[in-house]
């Protein structure tokens, strides 16, 4: 396909577009139509070196702008944000292929990670103890780290680069964003918007590109932290890479989510819950919900009323309002996620609503998949073990809660999961038990507010703290304990005895 008349997007430094230094070029499809919209200069080592140099100069003066002022640039930016989150919300849709009004969503919770990141006077405080020792005070200043790095997935292009960046950046970081290459122009255009806002030239900065782009800055020595949001391989190959080469490191890794489903549990209520997790953005988020753990016999009547539901959906592309689930991102996945189903039919689970033969009139060439529900799932099968990322849920059926429970602790990833129940001691025994990170409890896709934190257990996070809430404020600054005197009178020192304050 010809890619002659389409746009280039290159890198963001030093508050402008730059030329970048690769001959390299990739191509952003449109997901509907299968055609190259956009292509986009993947950033070889030179071009990343560029970029963070030019956030390590920027460094001294944006750590030297006090928190306040900081804050104030970021108030500026979440109103333009505000003001532009159609125009952010139809960049989104057009590169990844999500339903607008899921897109628009999206940009609404990075939006209040924003609105946290304003908090920065509160947030960054430190503790204090007045009179640890005679004319003694003990406090703690919470500083920046210095050039921190962002890499992103495909499945958030505005959402998740709003989880890492305006945090690290109110705590008086700068920062270099790597956004996925697939959709590269939500993070672009936000970069435009911080220039409006008043942040300083160099403050911010974007290398666009892949695997290259990624390794030169995981071992650049000028890069303090890095936070990865991405799929489990990558992650752990982030990870220990930057880990090992001294830096401070966060890896969101990948998922597969389980909803439980008790006997007692509102059957129209969670079917409605569910078919949104399982087949919302196409099954391409993190919490989606890929697993319903049928407990007893709520089986049949969920499964059926699953499959009525999915059947009814509204496939299409993703800037039509009529459309309910949109395209998968690129080719190569549909492909990938349809393999899955066939390698579900393969292994015996049973197909009962399946999604390869949909055809999207006008739209041949997009890359659709139905959505597919399998029953009678069993652990050993590829479609239970792997993350798919498409709109493909697999229902296993459980006798009990414990064996429930005892089947997602088994499970490698401990992103999110839930239960459907009208119980209360069936959910607090759940949310006590279960070894994940975020639980929702009637709740399908419990993605924390920008003020908890957001992060998986096991195989789905590598890394101590989690990103946005006060996590994310631990993560992007170093405490500094300072232990001060002002004495009255002059006291004796205590010499060369370790020295005791009270
Ligand atoms: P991905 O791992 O393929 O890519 C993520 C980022 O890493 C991209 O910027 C990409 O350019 C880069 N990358 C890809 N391969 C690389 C390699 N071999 N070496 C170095 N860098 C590489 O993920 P994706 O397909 O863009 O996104 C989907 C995945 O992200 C899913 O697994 C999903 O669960 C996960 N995800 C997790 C969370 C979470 O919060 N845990 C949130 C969103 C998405």
């Amino acid at each position: 396909m010809s890619t002659t008349a389409v746009a280039e997007v290159s890198h963001w430094v030093g508050g402008k577009s730059v030329e970048p230094h690769s001959e390299r070029r990739l191509e952003v499809t449109d997901p509907s139509t299968g055609a190259v919209i956009r292509t986009v200069a993947p950033a070889d080592a030179e071009d990343v070196d560029r970029a963070v140099q030019t956030a390590h100069d920027a460094f001294e003066g944006w750590q030297a702008t006090t928190a306040l002022r900081r804050a104030r640039i970021l108030t500026r930016f979440r109103e333009l944000l505000e003001r532009h989150q159609i125009e952010l919300a139809t960049l989104v849709s057009q590169e990844h292929g999500k339903v607008f009004l899921d897109a628009k969503g999206s940009v609404q919770r990075g939006i209040e990670v924003v609105e946290f990141a304003c908090g920065a006077p509160h947030l960054l405080k430190g503790e204090h103890s007045g009179g640890v020792g005679r004319d003694v005070d003990a406090y703690s200043r919470l500083q920046p780290l210095g050039v921190c790095v962002g890499i992103t997935p495909f499945n958030f292009p505005a959402m998740v680069p709003l989880w890492m960046f305006p945090v690290a950046l109110a705590c008086g970081n700068t920062f270099v964003l790597k956004p996925s290459e697939k959709v590269p122009s939500a993070s672009m255009r936000m970069a435009e918007l911080l220039r409006e806002a008043g942040l300083p030239d160099g403050v911010f900065n974007i290398v666009n590109g892949d695997k290259e782009a990624v390794d030169a800055l995981l071992v650049h020595p000028k890069v303090r932290a890095v936070s990865f949001v991405g799929s489990t391989p990558v992650a752990r190959h982030v990870y220990t890479t930057a880990a090992a080469a001294g830096k401070r490191v966060q890896a969101l890794g990948g998922a597969k989510n389980h909803a439980v489903v008790m006997p007692d549990a509102e059957l129209e209520f969670t079917a409605d819950a569910l078919t949104g997790a399982a087949f919302g953005s196409a099954g391409e988020r993190c919490m989606a919900i890929s697993v319903a753990v049928a407990v007893g016999d709520i089986a049949d009547p969920l499964v059926a009323r699953l499959a009525e539901k999915a059947r009814g959906l509204r496939v299409g592309p993703g800037k039509s309002e009529a459309s309910e689930m949109g395209p998968l991102v690129s080719r190569v996945h549909r492909d990938r996620v349809r393999g899955y189903v066939d390698a579900g039919v393969a292994a015996g689970a049973t197909p009962v609503v399946d999604g390869r033969d949909l055809i999207v009139d006008g739209h041949e060439n997009g890359f659709f998949l139905g959505p597919t529900i399998f029953d009678h799932v069993t652990e050993d099968m590829s479609i239970y073990r792997d993350e798919i990322f498409g709109p493909v849920l697999a229902v296993v059926r459980v006798e009990t809660l414990d064996n429930a429970i005892d089947l997602l602790n088994r499970n490698p990833y401990g992103n999110g999961c839930a239960i459907f129940t009208r119980s209360g001691a069936s959910a607090r025994r759940f949310e006590e038990l279960v070894e994940v990170g975020m639980v929702g409890i009637n709740v399908p896709i419990p993605v924390p507010m920008a003020f908890f934190s957001f992060g998986g257990w096991k195989q789905s996070l590598f890394g101590d703290l989690h990103v946005h809430g006060m996590e994310a404020v631990s993560f992007y600054t170093r405490t500094k304990a300072v232990t001060s005197r002002w004495p009255h009178v002059d006291r004796r020192s205590s010499g060369l005895a370790m020295p005791t304050l009270a």
